[in-house]
C-alpha cells in the first residue's frame, strides 16, 4: 500500500469508528479530501487510492483542477467536486460551471448570482449554507452566534433558508460550519451539536425546507463532529500531510 491508502484507510476508520460510537453507520459519512494547493497529480493519486469527493476552498484552483484531471481520467470518472470556500461575488461564474456541491454559501446576494449563472448553464448545486456558531469575527457564515434567543439572528436564518428555497438551481442540502481553531474539545463539540440543533429547528418551523445534511468537521476535530452528526467531513492534512 502506497503511504497515501494507508492514510486514507486510517482516516476511514477512524470515521468509521466515531460513527459506531453513536449508532450511527459510517456509510452516512461523505469523505470530502481537500487538495487545495496540492497539484492535480495529487487528485490523481487519491483517485488512484479510491477517493472520489475532492474539496478546494478557490474557484479557480477548482475549475483548473478538474479541467486538469479530466483530460486524464475524462468526464466520466465519478469524482465529485466540492467548492468548500466562500465566494466572492464575482467568482461565482467558475463555480457555477465547476463545481458539483457548494460548502459556503454565506450571502443571498451569492445565491442569487449563482441561480442566475446555474440557469444560464442547465445546471444544479447542491448547497450547504454556512453558519457562524461561535461568533467569532474571523468566521464567515450567517451569524447564528446567539440564535436561541435572539429574535433578528432567527428571521435571518429563516429568510435565508425560505429564500434558498425558491431558487430551485440550487438545492439546499444543509448546514456547514467551522469550529473554532484549537479550542478545548468541549468548546468544538458544542458548536457541531448546536449546528445539528440549529437545522432541526429549521427543520421544525419551516415545513418546506429539508435540511439532510451536516457539512462539518477537518483535520483536527472530524472524529468530535461525526459523532455529532456530520454527514460531510472536509479532510486535506490528515490524508496529504503539511500543505508548503
Ligand atoms: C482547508 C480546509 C479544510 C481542510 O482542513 P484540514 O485541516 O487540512 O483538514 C476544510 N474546510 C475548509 C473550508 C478548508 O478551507
Amino acid at each position: 500500500m502506497t503511504e497515501l491508502s494507508e492514510r486514507y484507510t486510517a482516516v476511514l476508520e477512524r470515521i468509521a469508528a466515531a460513527a459506531r460510537r453513536v449508532g450511527r453507520q459510517p456509510a452516512d459519512v461523505t469523505l470530502v479530501a481537500v487538495t487545495k494547493t496540492w497539484p492535480a497529480e495529487t487528485v490523481l493519486a487519491a483517485y488512484a487510492a479510491g477517493m472520489r469527493h475532492f474539496g478546494e476552498n478557490r474557484p479557480e484552483e477548482l475549475a483548473a483542477k478538474r479541467t486538469a484531471v479530466e483530460q486524464v481520467l475524462g468526464m466520466d470518472s465519478g469524482i465529485v467536486w466540492h467548492q468548500i470556500g466562500t465566494l466572492q461575488s464575482r467568482k461565482t461564474g467558475l463555480t457555477a460551471v465547476h463545481a458539483d456541491v457548494f460548502h459556503a454559501l454565506d450571502r443571498l446576494k451569492i445565491a442569487h448570482r449563482l441561480a442566475r449563472e446555474l440557469a444560464q448553464n442547465g445546471r444544479l448545486l447542491p448547497t450547504f449554507l454556512e453558519v457562524n456558531v461561535s461568533g467569532e469575527a474571523s468566521k464567515s457564515g450567517f451569524d447564528v452566534s446567539n440564535w436561541v434567543e435572539d429574535a433578528t439572528q432567527q428571521d435571518k436564518i429563516r429568510t435565508a433558508v425560505r429564500t434558498m428555497n425558491e431558487l430551485p438551481a440550487l438545492p439546499l442540502r444543509g448546514l456547514m460550519t467551522m469550529a473554532p481553531w484549537d479550542a478545548p474539545e468541549a468548546e468544538i463539540r458544542a458548536v457541531f451539536r448546536q449546528t445539528k440543533r440549529l437545522a432541526d429547528w429549521l427543520n421544525e418551523m419551516e415545513t418546506a425546507v429539508h435540511l439532510t445534511d451536516l457539512s462539518m468537521g477537518m483535520t483536527d476535530d472530524f472524529e468530535l463532529a461525526v459523532e455529532e452528526g456530520a454527514t460531510h467531513v472536509r479532510v486535506g492534512r490528515a490524508l496529504f500531510g503539511t500543505r508548503t
